[in-house]
């Protein structure tokens, strides 16, 4: 059995603060360690459950904060960037479930560090005119490949955007949002083993849970922060600019969507050094 682990940092036991989150930050080493922890804790439940070959992606920044070093043998690590498929690079049909550790909820809800991909640039993501997240966008990636997305962590809000969102998916929260930047941390170790113990459940009840779905094709709608980065990101191919500072993309399948939109990020990115 395969078990592929998207690991993001915003929604790790402990971290609240933009400080945790680059290699700048004081408290990164921290959330480094913090991570690997957690990730470690969902290693261990899907091996208990039978699960024989675990690929974990390192899928924050720049994708290289999980301590390989420290990795719960025998999870290999895809890390650094970039990556063709990003948050969702090395997932392919020949895995058997997938599991989310450390997300976070969209943009616009209440939850610690909410953003979607980019908070530096992305204000609002629509997929079929419904506004998403990251963690409703890698879950329909993992559909594409037939995976079902098994099991979530992160605060309260990702939670209970995963409840809604997948039919009997297993939601671990580490911590209850109290603002974007302030949350109440479970102990880390009673975290861990909250983990542990529903990646277990996840993974040896994987066939209750159907991989996420979406009609295609896709109309993607992306509103940027502000009109010059829609100035900078409306050169891209097939895009059309429908508002001052929104643009529009038709995707044939999920894999062109998600490529367009980040595409259209990296655009929009571009200019903030001006
Ligand atoms: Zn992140």
């Amino acid at each position: 059995m395969k078990i592929y682990i998207s690991v993001d940092m915003e929604g790790i036991i402990g971290v609240v603060y933009p400080d945790f989150l680059t290699n700048r930050g004081y408290d990164y080493s921290r959330a480094r360690k913090f991570m690997t922890e957690d990730v470690n804790a969902a290693v261990r439940g899907a091996l208990m459950a039978g699960a024989q070959e675990i690929i974990v992606n390192d899928s924050h920044n720049a994708m290289t904060n999980v301590l390989v070093e420290e990795l719960q043998s025998p999870a290999k690590l895809i890390t650094g960037s970039p990556k063709l498929h990003s948050m969702m690079e090395g997932l392919d049909s020949t895995f058997d479930g997938a599991i989310f550790i450390g997300y976070y909820s969209k943009m616009n809800s209440r939850g610690v560090l909410n953003h979607t991909f980019s908070s530096r640039t992305v204000y609002k993501l629509k997929l079929n005119n419904q506004e998403i997240g990251e963690l409703e966008f890698n879950a329909y990636i993992a559909g594409f490949y037939n995976v079902p997305v098994l099991m979530v962590s992160g605060d309260d809000q990702v939670a209970r955007e995963a409840q809604n969102l997948i039919e009997g998916v297993k939601t671990v929260a580490v911590k209850e949002a109290r603002g974007r930047y302030t949350a109440l941390c479970l102990n880390p170790k009673d975290a861990h083993s909250l983990i542990e113990e529903n990646a277990y459940k996840a993974v040896a009840e994987k066939d209750k849970i159907s991989p996420l779905q979406i009609q295609e094709p896709l109309e993607l709608r992306i509103t940027l922060l502000n009109s010059g980065m829609a100035d900078a990101a409306q050169i891209m191919p097939g895009v059309e600019r429908i508002g001052a500072n929104i643009l529009q993309y038709t995707a044939t399948d999920i894999i062109e969507a998600y490529q367009a939109f980040r595409t259209i990020t990296i655009l929009a990115g571009s200019i903030i050094q001006m």
